[in-house]
């Protein structure tokens, strides 16, 4: 019992930052930067193109209520602790996306994750494509961490958020459209993948025979024919939900739906 007590111990001691803690992911250019950088000054900055992760510790905006708190009121201990939460921008740019998969690796403390889209880009094919590759590696490997738990109980559940950003640019897809041409984009990236294990051999076993059970690990969602659909994510802990928003714009900003999202995990 002692060791435990002076590791938990020690481990509150060096890590005062154990605060839940939202990911922020996403393509090179969508917009994650701006928003962490709202939330950190609640202004927005010009932002640099990210090359290593940043993390600002936060609170939620008044106004938005921690679900965990919906029965305390503003100015109580409880209620102002369960605001705080940490913002971590990762790299959206191809090379460096390890920062983030290495994150999603351990992630001990992340309630969820904000995959931010430039909801103008996605109505371009090289715009979607690179999104629903990024994506669909998020997805697996919150799906491989779930399927690969030791504990009967399984691990937390992770959710998504994918924020639709940029609806102030006039090119930009509504959210729904937004989930649904992912939604279609993740299922040929899926089959794509599938078919590059398939000729690199892997799953076949030591007599050449076909084991398949890499293969099946490699899959996102459900098999069979039918396209890709987030709500297959549910049965993997992870609940995918699209929203719409604008961190920049004319108009002003608009990240309300989501904070809310952030107030509903906190
Ligand atoms: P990151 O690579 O995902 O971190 O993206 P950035 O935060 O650096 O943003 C990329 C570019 O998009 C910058 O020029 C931002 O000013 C711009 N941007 C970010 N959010 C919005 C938005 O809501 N609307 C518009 N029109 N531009 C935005």
């Amino acid at each position: 019992v002692l060791p435990i007590l002076l590791h938990q111990f020690v481990y509150r001691r060096v890590t005062p930052t154990a605060l839940p803690t939202f990911l922020l992911v996403g393509p090179s250019g969508a917009g994650k930067t701006a928003l962490l950088t709202l939330t950190e000054r609640k202004t927005v900055a010009p932002t640099h193109t990210s090359t290593s992760p940043l993390t600002i510790e936060t609170l939620l905006p008044d106004g938005f209520t921690p679900s965990s708190s919906q029965f305390r009121s503003p100015g109580d201990p409880a209620y102002e602790r369960a605001r705080r939460f940490l913002l971590v921008d990762t790299p959206g740019h191809g090379k460096l996306r390890h920062f983030a998969t290495a994150q999603l690796v351990n992630p001990t403390h992340v309630r969820g994750i904000v995959f931010v889209v430039d909801a103008a880009s996605i109505a371009e094919e090289a715009g979607l494509t690179e999104a629903a590759e990024y994506l669909h590696d998020v997805l697996l490997a919150l799906q491989k961490r779930y399927t690969g738990a030791r504990t009967s109980k399984g691990p937390k559940e992770i959710p998504v958020l994918i924020a639709a950003n940029k609806l102030d640019l006039f090119t930009a897809l509504p959210p729904h459209l937004v989930g649904r041409a992912l939604e279609k984009a993740v299922s040929e990236v899926r089959k794509s993948r599938a078919k590059g294990l398939k000729d690199s051999g892997v799953g076949m076993g030591m007599g050449g025979e076909d084991d398949g059970v890499d293969e099946e690990r490699e899959w996102l969602g459900e098999g069979g024919e039918g396209n890709f659909e987030f709500r297959h994510m549910e049965e993997v802990g992870t609940g995918v939900v699209v929203k719409g928003g604008n961190v920049l714009g004319g108009e002003g900003t608009d990240v309300q739906a989501w904070y809310e999202w952030i107030a509903e995990q906190l």
